[in-house]
């Protein structure tokens, strides 16, 4: 069969290479540890999975969801953005239900990108602000992450004939992969950019809530202007352990996320509302919880970025996020220092360049594996020879 150009202008998968090896080491008895999802590790909150049994009992909840969210959904995001980070949102206009932060991306170009826009895209990057893109018939315009800029992206870099056939700017702060936080001015930076080329900015912020040492990280959306031209996509995933659950939300602009109700009204059928009772408790529960999970992250970031540095690779703690960026040593590529590693070690670790051409010359490490899981993989990695 003959695919579509769009499809074909789809990368491969870029893990699939080391799935294989994973699976074959697996099969001749390795013990492998896997440091390369970024996917918690500890259960979702008891009081959530309670909450979704009782509701799942409910013939109510057994029907078709509320396209956009149940009301009651998007007045706990509204509450909680508003307890978390001072952001004022109109729950029926200004916050859209999601099966996950992953599909927004798409509809956001669906709703926006005409064929031939650009996107802005930062490289590396998650790979949806890219393909959904793609899949819109747009095309990315790649934005380098540098190490020098703070891994932030030099908007003045852009060409100004890129930037006016420009409709959406992606930007994820915190950052995945390189755990990059941005500042209040450079948010502020992106504001005006925004509205002077006349695009819309986009905030993937599903690492907000996982921060360290006293940081805390600002919704893009606190600044002034956003909500004229910005949305930001969320999610429970990360913060309350649900990854498997599929709920997120896009919130900010009413005309933007009035559109993406569009694109979504006609591709699904929304979350199923015992997922989403049980997302409205852990929205509702004390910020303790967030607190108690990120203190065992970072007591991991910390393991492994001192076993990192004992080894040559110069790194430093991230503020947020659970992945460490590490540069490969001297003589090495991104490639062949996680083969190195896997080989010596049993231990997976992600190649940066598959998050992109800039990412090349590092490697991500994830923090989502049990404690006792990680210091075995850490005293592997010590005696990798470098
Ligand atoms: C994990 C992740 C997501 C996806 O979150 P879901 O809500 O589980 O779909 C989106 N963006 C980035 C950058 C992520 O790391």
């Amino acid at each position: 069969m003959e695919r579509s150009e769009r499809l074909k202008k789809i990368p491969p998968y870029l893990f699939a290479e080391i799935s294989r090896k994973i699976d074959a080491a697996k099969k001749a008895g390795k013990d492998v540890i896997s440091l390369g999802i970024g996917d918690p590790d500890m259960p979702t909150p008891h009081h959530v999975v309670e909450t979704l049994c009782n509701a799942a009992h409910e013939p109510k909840n057994h029907r078709y969801p509320d396209y956009a969210g149940l009301l009651e959904f998007r007045q706990a995001v509204a509450g909680w953005y508003k307890r978390r980070h001072n952001v004022a949102l109109n729950p029926e206009k200004e916050v859209l239900a999601l099966i996950g932060a992953k599909e927004a991306s798409l509809h956001l170009a669906m709703s926006f990108t005409n064929l031939g826009d650009y996107n802005l895209v930062p490289d590396p990057a998650y790979t949806t602000y890219k393909t959904s893109t793609i899949f819109a018939d747009g095309v990315p315009h790649y934005m380098p992450l540098l190490e020098k800029n703070g891994f932030l992206p030099d908007l003045n870099a852009i060409p100004k004939e890129v930037v006016k056939k420009t409709k959406i700017l992606f930007i994820n702060y915190p950052n995945n992969p390189t755990g990059a936080v941005a500042t209040p001015e450079f948010f502020k930076e992106v504001i005006d950019f925004g509205k002077d080329n006349k695009l819309i900015v986009c905030n993937d912020n599903p690492y907000g809530e996982t921060t360290y040492d006293g940081y805390k990280a600002p919704s893009f959306l606190e600044f002034k202007g956003a909500m004229d031209i910005g949305v930001e996509f969320n999610s429970l995933s990360k913060p309350y352990n649900m990854t498997g659950w599929r709920i997120g939300m896009a919130v900010g602009n009413a005309d933007i996320i009035g559109a993406m109700a569009i694109s979504k009204n006609n591709n699904d059928s929304g979350v199923f509302n015992a997922v989403q009772y049980a997302a409205i408790n852990a929205l509702n529960s004390p910020d303790s919880e967030i607190d108690r999970l990120n203190a065992v992250y970072q007591k991991r970031r910390d393991l492994v970025v001192d076993a990192l540095n004992s080894i040559g690779l110069k790194v430093k703690k991230p503020k947020a996020t659970f992945y460490i960026w590490a540069p490969v040593p001297k003589g090495h590529t991104s490639q062949s220092f996680a083969a190195k590693v896997f080989d010596e070690a049993g231990v997976v670790i992600t190649p940066g360049n598959g998050y992109g051409k800039y990412g090349e010359g590092f490697v991500r490490i994830s923090i989502t594996v049990p404690d006792a899981r990680l210091k075995e993989a850490m005293e592997r990695m010590r005696k990798v020879r470098v």
